[in-house]
Parts: structure tokens; C-alpha cells; sequence
């Protein structure tokens, strides 16, 4: 169906309601040993892109796709970015972080490894509608150093996922200075940090509860 308009203004939602625009949306995978062991990657870190026709905020219900295998649920620690930059050092991209989130990397799973034994893009497997819902984003200065934070995602009331900031193989800072030497960072981007252990299969009627330990919990509807 054509879609007649102008361009799109997306904005993600601050705990307390204000919006903020955001721009393109940055992933990284592989970013937690343990999930690294799980997936039987290389150590490296892998960066995709996910459209922003994939986000879904807080309380729009999620629609999973239909017929196209399963989707496993990949929780994340998101940062929106207040200032961008090219080249950065990690003092520099360290202050770009504007407020902290959740986020869910969902990912057809099958899709994705037909993709790797090809050796082509995930674009399909991560980018599909509706394939990133976000919780409400707290400021910055409300978390301070985002080594600290602690997430969890319980489907249906049983615990899935947990996850520390401490854990990452390339802490927030590090990671927005190596992205930035590839891509400008701006204003507005939002990069999804990385999974922890645990990711498993979603379907329709679960419920998903995303938990930023100590600050919020934002509840996911998959139809
Ligand atoms: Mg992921």
C-alpha cells in the first residue's frame, strides 16, 4: 500500500514523556563474552544498521513476522546521543551520550544464519518492521557512569536475560570512538550496546518485560 507524506520525524520518549528526534540507529553484535561463547562467534564486534521503521516505543504492541522462522529476543542497553563527531577519542566520544535505554535487538534467527553461511547482510534478519522496541530513556546525568547499570528481560514471567555494562567487551565509550572512526556519529543516533547471554525465541502472545535495574521497566506485547 503507497504510504502518501512528507518525511517522518521520529523521536524515542524520556522517562516523564518528552520526546527527543533521533537519527540513524547503529548495533553492535558480539559485545558480551558470553554470548560471544553462545553464538560461537569471532571476538571482534560486528556493527549493522536497523532502520528506523524497525523501532516501536514504549507500549506499541509488537508484530512479529509471520512465516519467516523464528525471532529471538536480544536485550540491550541503547544510548541516544546528545553531540556527534568523527574520529573521537574515548574521553571525547565518552561525553556524546545523552540518555540511556532498552532496547530489543529482535532477530530472525534462521534468516540471519542462512545469511552467514552466504556471507551476506543481516539487513532482512535484523531490520524487519517492528524489529526494535525501546523502553523510555532516563538523562544521562540520572545514571552517571553507565558502568554500573544492570538489565533483564523476563518473558512471560520467567528471567531470560541478564546483563551488566561492566561485562561489555568494549565499554560505551570505547565503542562510540571505534564506530566513529568508520562512521560520523550525530546527534540524535542511537546505538543498540549488545546482548548478554540467554537470547532465545519470542512468539506471539508473550509478554516481554524489560528491566534497567534501579531506574525502569518498560512491558512488551508481541502479537
Ligand atoms: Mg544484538
Amino acid at each position: 500500500m503507497i504510504e502518501e507524506g512528507t518525511v517522518t520525524e521520529r523521536s524515542i520518549v524520556m522517562e516523564g514523556g518528552d520526546r527527543r528526534p533521533f537519527g540513524k540507529i547503529l548495533a553492535v553484535g558480539r559485545n558480551y563474552s558470553d554470548h560471544v561463547a553462545e553464538m560461537r562467534a569471532p571476538s571482534e564486534p560486528v556493527l549493522f544498521m536497523k532502520p528506523p521503521t524497525a523501532v516501536r516505543l514504549p507500549g506499541e504492541p509488537v508484530e512479529l513476522p509471520r512465516d519467516r522462522g523464528i525471532v529471538h529476543h536480544e536485550i540491550e542497553l541503547v544510548v541516544w546521543l546528545r553531540a556527534g563527531g568523527s574520529h573521537l577519542t574515548e574521553t571525547e566520544a565518552g561525553l556524546l551520550v545523552g540518555a540511556y535505554g532498552l532496547g530489543l535487538d529482535l532477530t530472525l534467527r534462521e534468516v540471519q544464519a542462512r545469511a552467514k553461511e552466504k556471507g551476506q547482510p543481516w539487513t532482512l534478519a535484523k531490520g524487519f518492521d517492528g524489529s526494535f522496541p525501546l523502553s523510555p530513556f532516563l538523562p544521562e546525568a540520572r545514571v552517571g557512569d553507565p558502568a554500573g547499570l544492570r538489565f533483564h528481560l523476563d518473558v512471560n514471567g520467567d528471567r531470560r536475560q541478564e546483563g551488566r555494562a561492566a561485562d561489555m567487551l568494549l565499554p560505551v565509550a570505547s565503542l562510540l570512538a571505534y564506530i566513529s572512526t568508520w562512521i560520523t556519529l550525530e546527534a540524535g543516533d542511537l546505538i543498540s550496546t549488545g546482548t548478554p547471554a540467554g537470547v532465545g525465541p519470542i512468539e506471539p502472545g508473550d509478554i516481554a518485560v524489560m528491566t534497567l535495574e534501579e531506574h525502569l521497566e518498560q512491558r512488551v506485547v508481541f502479537c
